[in-house]
């Protein structure tokens, strides 16, 4: 069985009550049905406080949400389950977040959640590398093996082309573009994906219009809003775009997240299209580009809604139309 873990996964540490958010800050966070058959068997009066809050709907268990976060949280930042019953206490949710973990059978990714600040900041700021470990045993094959072989393939080519483009950000993205459109092409059953970087980019500069962003920012007014931080920067609109290296690890960390889920579908324009449409909010949006990256994932990547909405309105919204990006990433 092999691993792909990026090199910034063991370097995460939570940073508890030093946290500039948090885990828990206005989610309903999800218990898992076995921790939550715990929770109501607790005895004393931290199971009777727990049971309090607990809410059962049609979708599972969840806490409910008091002055914006969970009610176990502490003044100090710390949570009081973990406190006082350890780790192993907590929901599966609690117990992994920031960690994420796609299995396909006989491979294993591992990464980190952006809507962790302190996953996105080395997300965004580390070097990126990608270590594989191989450990004994394999796992049977969950997918369709030329589709997945087409999908490495594929994603090596433009995470190495993302690592030694000498083209400028946006431009790199343009290019990336072109190229899962090409991929798509082989998936569909057509010749196999050659990437020509400068092919693509003066394909993409052939497209490129006139860009409107504000289509962009009011197609994100429109989904669902957790925070009141988010909609006043989606109220206050964009900011002139200033492309920098951490949007181009924005691009890596979507790529290395959502190029090989396209196996479960054949789908991976729209999941492409979904990564640049990322770079372009948090760049549009401007601010430190870790913190509004983080907020981006905080808001869009851990509601699934919002994430299928996306996904469906890269083929159906005007604001995402492929010379709409391109227009984006060419003439802003
Ligand atoms: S958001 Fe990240 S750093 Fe903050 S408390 Fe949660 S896991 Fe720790």
């Amino acid at each position: 069985m092999e691993y792909f873990i990026p090199d910034y996964y063991d370097k995460f540490q939570c940073l508890a009550s030093n946290c500039p958010d948090s885990c828990c800050k206005e989610w309903e966070v999800d218990i898992d049905e076995e921790t939550a058959e715990y929770y109501r068997s607790l005895p004393g009066k931290l199971g009777d406080r727990i049971r309090k809050v607990l809410k059962d709907t049609s979708d599972g268990t969840l806490m409910t949400i008091k002055d914006g976060r969970c009610p176990m949280w502490r003044q100090d930042g710390l949570c009081e389950i973990q406190a006082q019953l350890g780790h192993g206490a907590l929901s599966k949710v609690c117990q992994e977040f920031p960690r994420l973990r796609h299995e396909y059978g006989d491979f294993t990714e591992l990464g980190l959640e952006l809507s962790c600040p302190e996953a996105a900041r080395l997300i965004l700021t580390e070097p990126y590398k990608m270590q594989t470990q191989s450990v004994p045993g394999h796992g049977e094959v969950e997918y369709d093996t030329q589709a997945m072989a087409t999908l490495r393939r594929s994603r090596e080519v433009l995470l190495a082309f993302l690592e030694r483009s000498a083209f400028s950000v946006p431009q790199t993205l343009a290019v990336m573009l072109l190229y899962a459109h090409a991929v798509q092409s082989e998936l569909d059953g057509g010749p196999k994906a050659q990437l020509s970087p400068e092919v693509c980019l003066a394909d993409a500069r052939s497209y490129a219009e006139d860009g409107d962003i504000a289509s962009v920012i009011d197609y994100f007014k429109e989904l669902e809003i957790l925070t009141a931080q988010w909609q006043s920067r989606l109220d206050a609109g964009a900011v002139s775009f200033a492309w920098s290296c951490q949007h181009l690890a924005l691009a890596k960390y979507g790529i290395c997240r959502y190029w090989f889920q396209a196996v479960s579908d054949y789908d991976l324009v729209c999941r492409a299209k979904f990564i640049i449409i990322s770079c372009i909010i948090v760049c549009a949006l401007g601010g430190n580009t870790v913190e509004t990256a983080q907020l981006f994932s905080k808001e869009i990547e851990n509601d699934p809604d919002n994430v299928e909405a996306i996904l469906d309105a890269a083929y159906t919204s005007s604001a995402f139309t492929d010379v709409q990006l391109l227009s984006l990433l060419l003439n802003s």
